[in-house]
Parts: structure tokens; sequence; C-alpha cells
């Protein structure tokens, strides 16, 4: 049977904008030895701002609404800032054969072109060579008819209580922090000395955050958890792998929430320390 102050967990913990799932997840999260955050959507805002765009032989205007227009239909934070930046109403009637390959972009056919946006993973795929540039930042290329069409720059920012979270899980002894992200191994890597955090993993697909995190629960002692924290987007299946899966409310998927052990509603990482808090005082009383 569950002790009654577990309810009492949970009541203080549905008071702060995060939802337990289930009593028995107290006693992990109080275990908490490692935990593993998504970048995008949940370190940083995940809303892009457009940098740079550099076409090649067309206007900036033309290789823009290519992007926007490819991405007409999706969700990812990618592509809400490039509608963002097209600015216009698009016409969905022009776009057609709309495929979105997972950690890599996406491919549609826009008024008879077939138009790739993505990373370079998905150019090398699609075998379009991508010529020598210089940017800071997520680059996302494009191809029009498997030919390059430029690349566009976008950048993110860290949100404001993120460097704190990361203090303050350290403050109560978790062992490990990680990061693991399908963006460029430049911006990761800056992300997370920014914050602190011990290990980083970039450029991964959303099976290869399922690998990182099984050599991760190995290398978890045998009373120690794994806390996984997600914005949604892609993360159900490392979600579900791991000991408790965390999901950001906010700008997070149906699917993630539904995955997910525990549901942050408010979108603020340090919410990751305080329900580690609340479990552990929860515990205490219960001993
Ligand atoms: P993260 O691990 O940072 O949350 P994702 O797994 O969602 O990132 O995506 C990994 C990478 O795949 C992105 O950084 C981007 O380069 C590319 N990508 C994924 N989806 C899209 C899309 N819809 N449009 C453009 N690029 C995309
Ligand atoms: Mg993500």
């Amino acid at each position: 049977s569950v002790p009654l102050s577990f309810f009492g967990g949970i009541g203080a913990a549905s008071k702060a904008g995060i939802l337990i799932k289930g009593s028995n997840y107290i006693e992990a999260l109080a275990n908490a030895e490692t935990v593993v955050f998504d970048k995008t959507g949940t370190l940083t805002k995940g809303t892009f701002e457009v940098t740079k765009i550099a076409p090649l032989q067309i206007s900036k205007d033309k290789l823009l609404e290519y992007a926007a227009y490819a991405e007409c239909y999706s969700s990812h934070p990618i592509a809400l800032s490039l509608k963002k930046s097209y600015g216009n109403p698009i016409d969905t009637n022009m776009v057609s054969d709309i495929e979105e390959i997972s950690g890599h972009g996406i491919k549609a056919v826009v008024n008879g072109v077939v138009v790739h946006v993505g990373n370079s993973k998905l150019m090398n795929q699609i075998q379009v060579e991508i010529p020598a540039h210089s940017s800071t930042g997520t680059t996302v290329h494009i191809s029009a008819d498997y030919q390059y069409a430029g690349y566009i720059t976008i950048s993110d920012q860290v949100k404001s209580d993120s460097k704190s979270a990361i203090t303050s899980i350290k403050a109560l002894g978790v062992k490990t922090t990680v990061m693991l992200t399908g963006d460029q191994k430049a911006v990761g890597e800056m992300v997370a000395s920014e914050l602190g955090i011990d290990k980083v993993r970039t450029e991964l697909l959303p099976v290869d955050k399922v690998n990182e995190v099984e050599k991760l629960l190995e290398e978890t002692s045998q009373t120690g958890k794994l806390i996984f924290v997600g914005d949604g987007i892609n993360d159900a299946p490392v979600l579900t792998r791991s000991d408790i899966g965390i999901a950001m409310g906010g700008l997070g998927s149906d699917a993630a929430i539904e995955a997910a052990d525990i549901v942050i509603m408010t979108d603020e990482p340090s919410k990751v320390a305080t329900v580690i808090a609340i479990s552990r005082k929860t515990l205490r009383i219960v001993k």
C-alpha cells in the first residue's frame, strides 16, 4: 500500500505546476543519480531567430519561401521559426508529398520543385554537396530539385532558469548531468559548457538518444535512478526507456505527455530540482 504522505508529496508538486502520475515515482525521484536533458525546447527556448540567409543563385526571399513552404505543416521548432521569419501567408495548395525525416529535416514538393530542408545529414542522404560556408548557430540547408540552394542560420536562446536548474540539481547530490541533442556539435557543446553540464552528446538521431540512455543506465548504480527530461518533439521513446521520464508541458507534444511519468506544466527546467526536493522531503516524513 502507498503511505498516505505520498499524496502530500503529489499535492505539493501539483501546487508547483508539476504533475506526478504515480506515487511510485516519489521514491525513484529521491534516488536520482543521473539527469539527462534534451536541448531544444527543454534547456533552450526552442524559438529560433533567423540570423542569416545565404542563398546560392536565387534571392533570399525565394530561399526563405522554399523553406517556409516545405515546412508548412511541421510543428518542429525550426519549422516554426522559418515560417515566422517568412511572415507571409502560405498557400498550402502549392505543397504536396511532404515527408518529415526525423532528426534530418523535411522533403516536400513546392510548386513542382522537390525541396529538401534540413541538416548536413539530410543533404548527405540525398547526395547534395554542401559548398564551403561559415555560420555560427544552427545551419538549415535547402536544396531545390537536388541542387544546393543555400542555407539559413538560426539561433536559439538558453532559458533564463536553465543555469540555476543545473546548479540546484547538483546541489541536491545528483552525480551526473547530461545533455543529448540532434543539433550540431559546436552549438551543443557551447550550451553545455555555458550551463556547466557534465556530459554532452550531439548530432544524435532519436534512436541514438535511446542508445545513449541505455549506456547511461548501465553506468548508473543499482540503487540510483536515471531521469530524462524532454520537450517531447521526437522524445517519446527515450521518455519511456528512462527510469523516470519528465516532459515539459508547454511546447510538449501530446505523445510525450502521454509517455511521460511526470509533466512540468510551466516549461521551467528548475522544476526538476523542485520535484526531487519534494520527493526527498516526502520520504523523510514517511520514514
Ligand atoms: P533536438 O535533439 O535538438 O531536440 P531534433 O531531434 O528534433 O533536435 O532534430 C535534430 C536536427 O534535425 C535539428 O537540429 C535539425 O538540424 C534537423 N531537423 C529536424 N526536423 C527538422 C525540420 N522540420 N526542419 C529542419 N530541420 C530539421
Ligand atoms: Mg527535441
